[in-house]
């Protein structure tokens, strides 16, 4: 959380804005082509073209580049310690991802020092800066004890809004033959201790971690204590769960590699986002990628995310994330970009980012490209110049950090 005071400007010479405004452009992403904008005391104050910009505040200038929207990270696990290079070469060399390799980060996490955590926490987030990503959500759930899961909300809290207890990742090793106690601490003491921290509760919804009876009621433990629910599931089979995830009203549904058609009607009438992470399932060479081309097809919100975690997707960069969308499921460079930042957005059911209406936040990337189709069209290479949130520079190419 940004806690500067901004300086009122305005950007000028915009070539391509992505509003996501519908009102304010043309199509979904709400286009203007020579546009501005003005910011002021943090939020976006006028939007327009940009000879009719109100000249009495300081221009910066954006050289007739594709300005868009920051990306709105709905997923990610940044409070942990260690490093799982090792289990990634092995996997690459063959051996199959389970969910239980969780254990070697857990072990670091729980001797990790709250300093050691933020200090971490703050490296990905300035990588996350560096490629667009203005709002973020971090997990707890690499400590999976009373003590660990509070030290890690508190210190998510100190670095975002949107905290999620994630005490049900995984059994914790030492419940592992009486899986149904660790169940009654999640939604006991540590529930107590990690609420005040919180916004969300979460839980990993999957073979090898926890089924679909004991998610429901840990996410209905957490929704008595006050936290909004969302949930991972259908990553490693096909599962059970999105009927409950619908009746429970989580935020968002993630990784959904495995969907059924009827799982993709549920989650087409209800207010439940599908959080989709193609680096997760590149990353782990996953059998497929989500259906997402069905889910849109079918009315689905859609939300990507580079699931940042240690074990299954150690990236940060929602680009690449977009240019796999794109490549891999199917999804238009549109529906892309819109997800990764007003879908993104519906998944913590924020209004006020991952658009550029006047009100919103002003959270908002210059392109060093003509066009934000060039985040599929050139993978890999780094295109953010600068990145503004509420008004303030985070990023800028090139500056030493
Ligand atoms: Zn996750």
């Amino acid at each position: 959380m940004s806690i500067n005071k901004s300086v009122d400007f305005s950007l000028v010479n915009i070539g391509l804005l992505v509003t996501n405004d519908a009102e304010l452009g043309e199509g979904p992403l709400g286009l203007i082509e020579n546009a501005a904008l003005s910011v002021v005391n943090g939020k976006i104050a006028w939007v327009g073209n940009s000879s009719s910009v109100d000249k009495s505040l300081p221009t910066v200038e954006a050289y007739g580049k594709c300005v868009i929207p920051g990306f709105v990270d709905s997923h990610s696990h940044l409070i942990f310690a260690g490093d799982r290079s090792t289990e990634f070469a092995a996997r690459m060399a063959g051996v199959p991802y389970s969910a239980g390799g969780i254990k070697v980060t857990t072990a670091a996490t729980r001797s990790a020092t709250a300093d050691q955590l933020k200090v971490n926490a703050a490296r990905l987030i300035a990588e996350m800066q560096e490629s667009g990503t203005t709002t973020i959500e971090i997990k707890s759930g690499y400590g999976l004890d009373v003590v660990t899961e509070e030290r890690s909300v508190k210190v998510a809290a100190e670095l975002t809004s949107e905290v999620t207890y994630l005490g049900a990742h995984v059994i914790a090793p030492e419940y592992s033959s009486e899986p149904d106690t660790y169940v009654d601490l999640v939604c006991g003491e540590m529930l107590q201790a990690c609420q005040p921290h919180s916004k969300w509760i979460d839980v990993f919804c999957d073979r090898g971690a926890f089924t679909v009876e004991q998610t429901r009621k840990i996410l209905k433990a957490g929704i008595s204590a006050g936290l909004k629910p969302r949930v991972h599931l259908n990553q490693l089979e096909q599962g059970e769960g999105i009927q409950m995830a619908v009746e429970l009203d989580c935020a968002s549904a993630d990784h959904l590699t495995f969907l059924t058609d009827q799982d993709i009607a549920l989650l087409a009438n209800s207010q439940t986002v599908a959080g989709l992470v193609p680096a997760c399932d590149f990353s782990t060479r996953s059998a497929q990628y989500p259906r997402a081309r069905d889910l849109l097809d079918a009315g689905a919100a859609v939300a990507l995310s580079p699931d940042c975690n240690p074990g299954s997707s150690y990236t940060t960069n929602m680009p690449f994330s977009i240019a796999l969308a794109v490549r891999e499921m199917h999804m238009t460079v549109d529906e892309a970009l819109y997800a990764a930042t007003k879908g993104g957005a519906k998944a913590l059911r924020r209004s006020d980012v991952g658009q550029l209406s006047v009100g919103s936040n002003a959270d908002f990337v210059l392109l060093n490209a003509p066009t934000y189709v060039h985040f599929a069209y050139r993978p890999g290479v780094p295109l953010i110049s600068k990145t503004w949130k509420d008004g303030n520079v985070v990023f800028t190419k090139g500056a030493s950090s």
